[in-house]
């Protein structure tokens, strides 16, 4: 079989098309960037470990009745998904406060919220993807009101789904970033990736980041704890993940 030329490569991921019109092949890449591009790095078996936890938790929040655009694995590092339509927003969900939160509104790193945040942030590199809400988004004609509450809507039950069971393999969901689109039916579906690049899981117990924040912060282990992660959404030992 001749591999079809890739339709995109971005930070993360290169999209492939498939034979079928309707679906794409995703492959997890190993590098990782962090400040707005400042700080790159090529972190080998990070492609394959966010490939694997990517596939667990699509699979969880389909199995809580939240569509998504994950169709199967396809080797170690890719899945094959069906392609969307990407509204080009980032919905992000805080369960506690962290990151931009924290330096924005000068909260303390694990902050309890009364209730979780909902966030939208353009996706767009060249602006450094700025905060707007829901009136920009319908009034610059990125997303009808209607399709943006329905994407916040699958969002919190991306969050009512994906944080007790985290919970349950001792990881505590504090915060993560996700992205929707239409598929060719013009159905809502969730798209992208949920890993340890796009979510904040901290041990339950330490309360130590086990996810893209080693990296950002310089704490070293970045591989070893998206490893930890994936052994305790899967219960095994890292091996051909
Ligand atoms: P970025 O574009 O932010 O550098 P990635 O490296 O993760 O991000 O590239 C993956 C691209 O694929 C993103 O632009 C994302 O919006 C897009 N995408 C994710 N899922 C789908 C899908 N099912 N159909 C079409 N595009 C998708
Ligand atoms: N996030 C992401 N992509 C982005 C920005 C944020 O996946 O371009 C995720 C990030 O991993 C975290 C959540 O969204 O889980 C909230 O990120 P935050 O706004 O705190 O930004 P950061 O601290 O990364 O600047």
């Amino acid at each position: 079989m001749i591999p079809l030329d890739k339709l995109y490569e971005g930070k993360a991921k290169i999209v492939y098309p498939t034979e079928r019109l309707d679906e794409l092949r995703i492959v997890f890449k190993d590098d990782a960037t962090a400040g707005d591009g400042a700080k790159r790095a090529t972190l080998p078996g990070k492609g394959q470990l966010n490939a694997a936890i990517s596939a667990a938790l699509f699979r969880m929040v389909e199995e809580e009745g939240v569509p998504t655009h994950f169709v199967r694995s396809d080797g170690p590092d890719a899945m094959i998904v069906r392609k969307l339509k990407m509204v080009p927003v980032e919905v992000v969900v805080r369960n506690l406060a962290a990151g931009s939160l924290v330096r924005r509104l000068g909260l303390q790193t694990g902050a309890t919220l009364r209730r979780p945040i909902l966030e939208h942030n353009l996706k767009n590199d060249a602006l450094h993807d700025p905060w707007v809400n829901a009136t920009h988004v319908e009034a610059l004609g990125i997303a009808s009101a209607a399709e943006l509450a329905e994407a916040d809507d699958m969002a919190m039950r991306v969050n009512q789904a994906l944080e007790p069971a985290l919970a349950a393999r001792g990881l505590i969901l504090v915060d993560f970033k996700l992205e929707f689109g239409r598929d060719t039916h013009g159905a809502m579906r969730l798209g992208d990736e949920i890993s340890c690049d796009t979510c904040r899981f901290w041990d339950s117990v330490s309360r130590t980041p086990l996810d893209k924040d080693r990296f950002r912060q310089d704490l070293g282990g970045v591989v070893e704890a998206y490893r930890e992660v994936w052994r305790r959404l899967l219960g095994e030992d890292g091996e051909g993940a």
